[in-house]
């Protein structure tokens, strides 16, 4: 009988009760109520799944912050203030290390470890800190507890574990040892340790997560890789080890997946489906194979023709007792319950699935195999005729958008000039000084605002109330920045939640959801729209509010968008057409919108695109291909206009070392970038490839509360000065101001302000 099972369940709840936990507890100590909240919340998750049907139920999988931060916390893997300390670390220490702390007089200080994005997902890790003196020892018993929390409600789990070799691959070794893996003999035992208690405690199953192994790696590590296993083999070798792999094929990584001395090995067959033939002609004899069917990163229902159909194949290859019906990968990428959407319309519902819904779906393709189609005869008409009316639906195909796409031409993806053509001519109109002071686009989103916000979308008041009140947030920054006097002023994007989802509410083709929150870390939720339909702009989406703004100063104001691929990156996509595709849509919606807004008188228009990097594919052989339209995107939105208003574009948190020939064919007259966290450190790569338009280095590190000094950013600015040109340079912070207060906002811009006017007279 093949086994229903799921890899890891959403961890917030549906009404996002771990957040507010979380939030409590920071600001008040609560710890009672945080610690009965997460057990509330992993009891109810592992009923949840239970009773629709799935046999391993994970356990472990939940978090309080992160798993990775938790693996490391487990090993002992922590910052040097916490090592060699007797004391039991403190919930209070946990969150220091996510989150940083200064010191008090009975803690120490801490930064927070540094955060990275989970592969190609939206999830953000804590990076574990390593060197050559790490050594480890079995800190907690958390997949132990758990497990025990779990049998105790009557629940058998399957306990997660990330496995040894991603998370040494996934840490950070600051002593720059070329073997990332070295640590591997000392990590070992601890694992061991670990399993040995899970065995006591009644597990019979553990899963490993090893997703690194859908990375490149060479020999040396795949060899590592096989040594970790028979190791872990020969110490516990009553427990049955599931080892997964997710967000990608194995490709030369496959036969050491599938020769690894473990009971079972699982892959993801929603990302690589041709994968499968492959896998089943070198399965070794009585290795069980995990089949990932349902979508973990995506909210589309599945399709459970072609589902079956890849399980009955390795149903007649292996046979059904070795088989386990799963998931792609941990439901942690999807909202927790389309039920729960009182205001998306039925049709569009009845093609979607989030968590619960997809554990439904493991059930019935598990049931499937085990009795026969026939078993789930109906549910299979059911979703058959969802899948076809998704495909024939009116509202996923317009004609005229795919007419526009087919006839995209090389010229569009152009500007008329060449970048020294179109300066001349900007420069004739804009009169900007030496070394130009902007922002990057948003300004505090004050409690006011917020309130604001909540009243419009509760319908406690009026449209005409809340774009009262929205005009009145742009006037007073307008008249906020002309004081302080940057040159190129912005509108203070006060009436977007978020650069995304704002978008997604205007644009065809997109919906919004009320409750989709999907973790992005710690606390941290994020909605992401839902591109369920050909793209387009039904009516103009900013230029109002961008003309009002600049109706109010003489000095430029640049108009601010979001550029197709973060739009792209950031939303759940369509699932029946190439994300190229897609993306080529939404760059056409963004070209009408900045053609709009210079018809409007704007001459300054910024498409941030902080995502370029982070859509990149997890293979290298992959990368050229996704750069390519990438960059034809967003050329594509920004071509439509003329060589005298000057385009801007932003990007921030991200290396640009691998996609420089990429940030330098976007051909954006000016880009700002994040260097004032890494102390211009990231420069280096724009200056090292000379990089040939102009070009604003954040000089004000908006990630921290601290207010900047003169002398602080005059000391960045100098920096700047040695390496670049100074007719090339802007001066401005790394990133949008929307998460800071005012009170650091508004002496930090004088500051900043006051700094580039002694930089310009050091010049002259
Ligand atoms: N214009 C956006 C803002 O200022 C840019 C945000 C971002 O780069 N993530 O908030
Ligand atoms: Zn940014």
């Amino acid at each position: 009988m093949a086994i229903s099972c799921n890899l890891g369940f959403p961890r917030m709840g549906l009404n996002r009760e771990l957040k507010k936990a979380l939030e409590r507890f920071w600001s008040d100590g609560s710890e009672e109520n945080l610690l009965e909240t997460a057990a509330g919340l992993r009891r109810h998750h592992w009923q949840i799944q239970k009773e629709a049907g799935i046999t391993h139920v994970p356990s472990n999988d939940f978090s309080l912050y992160d798993h990775v931060l938790d693996t490391a916390m487990m090993v002992g893997a922590v910052p040097a203030p916490f090592r060699n300390s007797d004391a039991r670390l403190r919930l209070a220490d946990y969150f220091a290390m996510a989150r940083g702390r200064t010191a008090t007089a009975d803690r120490v200080a801490c930064s927070a470890l540094e955060m990275t994005k989970w592969f190609d997902t939206n999830y953000h890790y804590l990076v574990p800190e390593l060197d050559a003196s790490s050594q480890f020892h079995l800190a907690t018993r958390k997949p132990v507890d758990e497990f025990v929390e779990a049998a105790a409600a009557g629940i058998h789990t399957r306990p997660v574990l990330v496995g040894p070799v991603s998370f040494l691959l996934l840490s950070k070794d600051k002593s720059g040892a070329n073997n990332p893996l070295r640590l591997l003999p000392r990590l070992l035992p601890v694992y061991d340790e670990l399993l040995g208690q899970l065995k006591a405690a009644g597990a019979d199953w553990v899963q490993m997560d090893e997703p690194c192994l859908v990375l490149d790696l060479n020999a040396e590590l795949r060899s590592q890789c096989e040594l970790a296993y028979a190791t872990i083999a020969k110490s516990c070798p009553q427990l049955k080890v599931m080892v997964t792999t997710y967000f990608g094929h194995p490709g030369d990584n496959l036969s050491t997946l599938l020769n690894l001395p473990v009971a079972a090995v699982h892959v993801d067959l929603v990302r690589a489906p041709e994968t499968l033939d492959a896998i089943l002609g070198k399965m070794p004899p009585n290795l069980c194979l995990s089949l990932g069917l349902v979508d973990g990163r995506n909210v589309w229902k599945a399709d459970l023709e072609p589902a079956i159909q890849m399980a009955e194949k390795a149903a007649d290859a292996i046979g059904p007792d070795r088989l386990l019906i799963a998931p792609s990968c941990s439901l942690l990428h999807v909202p927790a319950d389309i039920n729960a959407e009182d205001t998306l319309d039925t049709e569009l519902k009845s093609w979607l699935s989030f968590a619960r819904q997809k554990l439904d779906e493991v059930a019935l393709l598990t049931r499937a195999i085990n009795h026969g189609r026939i078993a789930i005869a109906a549910e299979l008409a059911a979703n058959q005729a969802t899948m076809t009316s998704r495909s024939a639906s009116d509202r996923v195909t317009n004609a005229t958008v795919r007419h526009r796409v087919a006839t995209i031409t090389p010229a569009m993806l152009k500007r008329a000039g060449g970048f020294q053509r179109r300066r001349i001519s900007q420069r004739e109109h804009l009169h900007l000084p030496l070394l130009p002071t902007t922002t990057i686009g948003s300004f505090p989103q004050s409690p006011e605002v917020r309130k604001a916000r909540a009243e419009f979308m509760s319908g406690r008041s009026s449209d005409e109330q809340y774009n009262r009140f929205i005009r009145s947030q742009i006037s007073d920054v307008i008249k906020l920045q002309e004081e302080i006097g940057l040159d190129v002023l912005v509108h203070g994007e006060f009436e977007r939640t978020d650069m995304v989802e704002f978008f997604g509410s205007m644009l065809a083709g997109f919906a919004v959801t009320k409750n989709g929150w999907v973790q992005s870390y710690g606390s941290r939720c994020v909605k992401p729209p839902i591109i369920f339909g050909d793209v387009h702009r039904p009516a103009p989406m900013t230029v109002a509010l961008t003309g009002y703004a600049q109706s109010l100063t003489h000095k430029p104001l640049k108009g601010m968008l979001t550029g197709p691929l973060t739009i792209l990156n950031w939303s759940f996509v369509r699932n029946d057409q190439p994300r190229s595709e897609t993306c080529r849509q939404i760059a056409l919606a963004i070209r009408d919108e900045v053609v709009d807004i210079e018809v409007a008188g704007i001459r300054i228009i910024q498409i941030d695109e902080p995502t370029l990097r982070e859509g990149l594919p997890l293979r290298r052989q992959d990368r050229a291909a996704y750069l390519r339209w990438a960059v034809d995107c967003f050329r594509l939105s920004a071509g439509g206009v003329k060589d005298a208003t000057q385009i801007h574009t932003h990007m921030c948190y991200c290396e640009f070392g691998d996609i420089m020939d990429a940030i330098t064919e976007l051909d954006a007259d000016v880009i700002s970038i994040e260097t004032a966290r890494s102390a211009m450190e990231l420069l280096g790569e724009f200056t090292r490839r000379k990089y040939p338009n102009e070009i604003g280095p954040g000089v004000y590190d908006i990630h921290s509360p601290r207010i900047p000094s003169v002398a602080e950013m005059l000391g960045l600015i100098s920096k700047v000065l040695e390496v670049l040109d100074p007719a090339q340079v802007w001066i401005n912070p790394d990133c949008g101001l929307k998460t800071r207060r005012w009170e650091e906002v508004v002496p930090a811009l004088r500051n900043m302000v006051q700094a580039a006017e002694i930089a310009r007279s050091q010049r002259a």
